[in-house]
């Protein structure tokens, strides 16, 4: 915790078990001043008590509350054998006499009726005197008065401990702490494994990001010459690319106290705790400057500020973000904190969040490419037991598109399924099939499929290869199965080009491979299904992002209808007229109805190839390139040579 509160702990600190020494003190004095409890009076019957009586015993008899009776012997009578173990015993010295007997007697009238019976017919002389007497508990009235007090105490006990933050973890489940930060501290005294070394490839952001670091611990090598000391850094980039791990990774090695939070942790249920938070975390920073801030999908509080009053809702968002503002740019470029954040959105996030003097840097951090995957690879395969000649640059073509975080999911699963098969090292068909699960699910080799389901399946996904093989710009081919994995029955997969920007004949392209499958359905059984649905969703999609977002389509023209700022999402209103809505629909369907014949056109041209496929897909299950180039010949289309020697390296291997 802070240092303040160290302090306070030197101090001798208020302890809540003063109050129950208090309260047992209490006990003690109020037992030794009442006594009784400490005098042991012999019980006895009333039958017994009658026969004292009747040997003329019995000098006094003191009845207490009319409930029960107390006995006082004669002199003599307590010298007598039976009465020697009566005489009262105590630990304190008292002044008055003190009762040899007490038994509780039911009825006192009758009880008064038989002792009057007794004297008269034994003639005692003298009669035994009987007193009345009335004894107040007053140890338990004591008690009962006392309880509420007790209670009421104790409960302004729970409520300061609550309040003082008392019981040091979970802050943030307390309701007097709502408003405190709940972020993560890691200093020089909790160990963080993670270092930079942990992280492979994203050589621009490490070293922007170690940057970050130098200038807190060498603030003045910068600021010598006049520079600021920037005040935040934002990583941008897909999910799974590392942003997080990179973050751990400055906070192993910076050491500096490294706060961590994600934006949703300022997010609570009452209004103004956002803003109380900012504050509190910013507090804490500059109490332990140099220190770093990072905040993880931040995107959760600095989405863009709205512009129309009326929906109130977001008020608490945005006060937070207004917090966080006024915070960065709040304090001097000497207090030495600097935030970093992450997000996968940076579109939508404020403009003022993103400006010079707050996250003044903002560092991309993208998903890998083959050299990159190749080290992510590295450092994943570093734990496991690997069989030797397993080719890491094979693997890391296998896997385009793979984030970091597909890639250590990817050597996981593959020890997994080794280690399934009770195997003693991890080879590279457990790798594939890691990749082959992960891209397309579970296995499911007792799923039922009825013969014409298979080979209805198997002529589709024929007809995605055929197609995609015949044109200029559709992603080469890796190979098709109709092993049925995850929800999907089939499947064809490609390498797709890692393309900077996308032409439009490339899009069509690629929609047109995408239908190959329907297409072929139509082509073979004149019927078709609605396996095709994925298919659909992709081209329409895509149809619509030509259409209205990157201006594609001649006859809606350059216009876009995508905003950047995020504000849209909300929106209930198109941003175009119903007659614009009418032809963009109809610009959508038109794409895609002419792609769809030029898939069936084209399948026509080679319905024997296409069932020449069908035909081994359905007798192999998994097909590969060479198996494609024995039907069609070498391929057209020279597809970039990075790629093509990719494809050589997977038949290489598969042969
Ligand atoms: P995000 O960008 O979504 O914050 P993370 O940093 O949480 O992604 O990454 C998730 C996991 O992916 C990490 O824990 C790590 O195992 C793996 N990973 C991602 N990128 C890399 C990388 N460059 N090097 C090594 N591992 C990585």
């Amino acid at each position: 915790m802070t240092d303040n509160k160290k302090s306070n702990n030197k101090k001798p600190k208020f302890s809540p078990y003063w109050i129950y020494a208090g309260i047992i003190a209490i006990f003690l004095v109020v037992n030794i001043l009442g006594g009784s409890s400490f005098n042991e009076t012999n019980p006895t019957t009333p039958s017994q008590f009658m026969s004292y009586l009747r040997d003329g015993d019995i000098e006094k008899v003191e009845i207490v509350n009319r409930r029960e009776a107390k006995v006082y012997l004669t002199k003599e009578a307590e010298q007598k054998d039976i009465h020697k173990k009566s005489k009262p015993t105590t630990f304190l010295p008292t002044a008055s006499q003190l009762p040899n007997y007490k038994f509780e007697f039911g009825d006192l009238q009758n009880f008064e009726d038989d002792m009057a019976q007794i004297v008269n017919s034994e003639n005692l002389d003298p009669k035994p005197k009987i007193e009345y007497k009335t004894e107040q508990n007053l140890w338990g009235d004591f008690l009962i008065g006392l309880l509420p007090f007790i209670l009421l105490i104790g409960v302004w006990i729970f409520i300061m401990r609550r309040m003082s933050g008392g019981g040091g973890g979970g802050a943030g489940g307390q309701i007097f702490n709502i408003g405190k930060s709940k972020a993560k501290l890691f200093d020089q005294n909790t160990e963080v494994k993670t270092s930079f070394k942990d992280v492979a490839g994203l050589e621009g952001a490490k070293e922007e990001v170690q940057e970050i670091v130098d200038f807190l611990k060498n603030p003045e090598k910068y600021t010598s010459l006049g520079g600021k000391i920037p005040k935040g850094a934002l990583l941008v980039g897909p999910p799974g690319t590392g942003k997080t791990l990179l973050a751990k990774a400055v906070a192993g090695e910076a050491k500096v106290p490294f706060f961590s939070l994600s934006g949703s942790d300022f997010v609570e249920m009452f209004v103004g705790v956002g803003a109380s938070r900012v504050r509190d975390l910013f507090k804490q920073a500059k109490e332990k400057s140099p220190a770093i801030i990072f905040i993880d999908e931040i995107d959760a509080i600095g989405r863009a500020r709205g512009k129309n009053a009326m929906s109130g809702s977001n008020d608490e968002r945005e006060n937070t973000l207004n917090q966080l503002l006024t915070e960065m740019d709040g304090f001097g470029t000497n207090t030495n904190v600097i935030v970093l954040a992450a997000t996968n959105r940076a579109d939508i996030l404020d403009k003022a969040l993103m400006r010079a003097g707050r996250f003044d840097r903002q560092i991309f951090v993208d998903l890998p490419d083959v050299r990159e995957r190749k080290e992510i690879f590295e450092v994943h395969l570093r734990p496991l037991k690997k069989s030797k000649n397993l080719d890491i640059d094979f693997l890391s073509k296998q896997t385009p598109g793979f984030s970091g975080a597909d890639i250590a999911n990817v050597c996981n699963e593959a020890a997994l399924i080794a280690a399934r098969q009770g195997k003693k090292e991890v080879d590279k068909q457990d790798f594939l099939d890691a990749v082959d699960r992960i891209v397309g699910g579970l296995e499911k080799k007792n799923k039922i499929i009825t013969p014409d389901e298979k080979k209805a399946v198997a002529y589709h996904e024929a007809g995605h290869a055929t197609v995609s093989w015949m044109l200029e710009h559709a992603a080469p081919l890796v190979k098709v199965t109709i092993v049925p994995r995850g929800r999907s029955l089939g499947a064809a997969w490609y390498l797709p080009e890692e393309r900077l920007i996308v032409r439009p004949e490339q899009m069509l392209d690629e929609m047109c491979a995408a239908l190959g499958g329907r297409a072929a359905e139509k082509v073979i059984f004149n019927k078709i299904s609605t396996g095709a649905l994925s298919d659909l969703e992709k081209v329409t999609k895509q149809a619509r992002a030509m259409v209205t977002i990157y201006g594609l389509s001649n006859k809606v023209g350059n216009l876009t209808y995508y905003d950047s700022s995020g504000q849209s999402e909300y929106g209930f209103t198109k941003p175009y007229s119903e007659k614009t809505a009418e032809l963009i629909d109809k610009e959508i369907s038109d794409i895609i109805e002419e792609q769809y014949q030029r898939a069936v056109n084209l399948l026509e041209a080679n319905k024997d190839k296409l069932t020449q496929l069908a035909e081994v897909l359905l007798e192999k299950e998994v097909i590969f390139k060479d198996n494609l180039e024995k039907i069609f010949g070498e391929r057209l289309f020279k597809t970039n040579e990075v790629i093509a020697k990719q494809i050589d390296v997977v038949k290489d291997e598969e042969e």
